[in-house]
């Protein structure tokens, strides 16, 4: 990884994609670019995150502008984006998506680039948050198929314009339990927004208010579509279940094959 890191920033300064490094061996940095190079790994050996020092991050083969006001988006999370993809693919009208705690927007508008007939309400509590999520729907091209509003989860989602109005509800919620946040890699505990990963005392909370919160807003059928962390899918499908509105509770794993989404359907 250190490696990797400052080929990265070092590709970085120079403005070369970092295979380039490799066919330009003989290239000579100037001293200011060598000054850079070195503030950076100074930079970086402080814990700050390499995505905040270059200020972006690729996501599903996009390009993502992050600051510190928003998590940095996670390989994990395209198994969920993945599947809404394929999902909304399968289906050859408009698709209607409510994204819940969009951050840099990485789910929304990757979704939105692949799936052209899908149209996605995203929300987030940060306003800062939504500037960089609007500017990443902007540089990849579907601002126009993205609607962001303020709001904490929920509350300022009108119910008379989006009472059963979506198709799908999907999130990936802050879910670290409290005491758990301070043994993370400094990394991420003292760099990314504690906003993001703060899921309450058992990490739970925000399933327990998507799964109650989203009834109303999802069409009957329709698609709940959540990240979750190591250990608890089980938790989750035990919340839907006592829920009482969901029916065909799944999971889809990750890459390293555990848990990683749970899926549900609002009965009918
Ligand atoms: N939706 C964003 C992501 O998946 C933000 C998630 C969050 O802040 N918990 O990266």
């Amino acid at each position: 990884m250190p490696r990797l890191e400052a080929e990265m920033l070092l590709s970085y300064i120079l403005g070369w994609e970092r295979y380039e490094l490799y066919i330009n061996r003989h290239y000579v940095p100037s001293d200011e670019q060598n000054d850079r190079f070195f503030g950076l790994i100074k930079l970086r050996s402080t814990g700050k995150p390499i995505q905040y020092i270059m200020g972006y991050k690729e996501f599903m083969g996009l390009r993502f502008y992050v600051d510190k006001s928003v998590l940095i988006p996670r390989c994990d999370t395209e198994v969920l984006v993945e599947h809404i993809i394929k999902h909304s693919q399968s289906r050859k009208d408009r698709i209607n998506i409510l994204e819940i705690g969009t951050g840099s927007g990485c789910i929304a508008v990757s979704i939105a680039y692949y799936a052209k007939n899908a149209y996605i309400t995203a929300v987030d509590i940060s306003k800062d948050a939504l500037k960089i999520a609007r500017q990443n729907a902007q540089s990849c091209g579907v601002g126009d198929r993205i609607n962001f509003i303020h709001s904490n989860i929920f509350e300022e989602l009108n119910r008379d314009r989006y009472g059963g109005y979506f198709d799908v509800m999907v999130s990936n919620p802050p879910y670290i339990p409290t005491e758990d946040i301070k043994i993370l890699e400094k990394q991420v505990s003292e760099y990314e927004p504690q906003l993001a990963l703060d899921g309450g005392i058992d990490g739970l909370n925000f399933y327990r208010m998507l799964a109650k919160g989203a009834r109303p807003f999802l069409k009957e059928g329709g698609l709940w579509a959540v990240e979750v962390g190591y250990n608890q899918s089980s938790k989750v499908r035990e919340i839907l279940k006592n829920n009482g509105s969901y029916d065909g509770i799944s999971f889809l794993k990750d890459l390293s094959g555990i848990d990683r989404v749970v899926l549900a359907l609002l009965e009918k």
